[in-house]
């Protein structure tokens, strides 16, 4: 993030983060840049932002903004009156349900819970992520284990092939994260026997 800040700097770049995942405090602070000690020019939002109403944003240091006047950013729908409600509402519930020390808490729960998965199952090569953000690094393709979890209801999805990608709600609590281990568990038991 240091090397990609420096970079910009010195060719004169902006540095665009896509928050659309990271932010909105899936990883335990608003914003996933927060983890590194860069700020980045711009960056942009969408899906946590509107719960589940349709919005993207985008946010920029001031000196950018400012060259953000009236009809050079023309969208039919920016700033929709419904769709910027919905936005103040979820900044709201998450600091008033404090969804911020949730997602860090939870995070470092469900982590420890994989940590200990892993000791049990080879097919684990290491658990990484940030807050409620975790990727489950596999030796093997994971199709499979998606499947299997799906038809004991749990559902998981596996990117780049062969990493379990774990991003529950928000406001998932401990019981829940036992019981999608305790799934996920079976699952890799079984595939270990066939
Ligand atoms: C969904 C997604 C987008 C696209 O967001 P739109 O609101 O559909 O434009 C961009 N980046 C990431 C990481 C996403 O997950």
């Amino acid at each position: 993030m240091q090397t990609i800040r420096d970079l910009c700097d010195e060719y004169g770049a902006l540095m665009i983060l896509d928050e659309v995942q990271t932010g909105l405090g899936r990883t335990g602070r608003w914003f996933g840049y927060q983890h590194y000690e860069v700020t980045p020019d711009i960056i942009t939002m969408a899906k946590a932002l509107g719960g589940g109403t349709a919005i993207g944003a985008m946010m920029a240091r001031p000196h950018i903004a400012a060259s953000l006047v009236p009809g050079t950013h023309a969208s039919t729908f920016g700033g929709n009156p419904l769709a910027c409600a919905a936005g103040i509402a979820v900044i709201e519930a998450i600091e008033e349900e404090h969804l911020l020390e949730n997602a860090k808490t939870m995070g470092d729960y469900a982590r420890s819970r994989l940590e200990a998965l892993k000791e049990k199952h080879p097919v684990i090569d290491h658990i990484r992520g940030k807050g409620l953000m975790i990727g489950i690094q596999l030796t093997a393709p994971g199709a499979d284990i998606v499947n299997g979890c799906l038809e004991k209801g749990l559902r998981i999805n596996c990117t780049q092939g062969n990493v379990l990608r774990f991003m529950p709600s928000m406001v998932v609590t401990t019981e829940e994260i036992d019981l999608a281990v305790a799934v996920l568990d079976e699952v890799l038991t079984q595939g270990e026997a066939q």
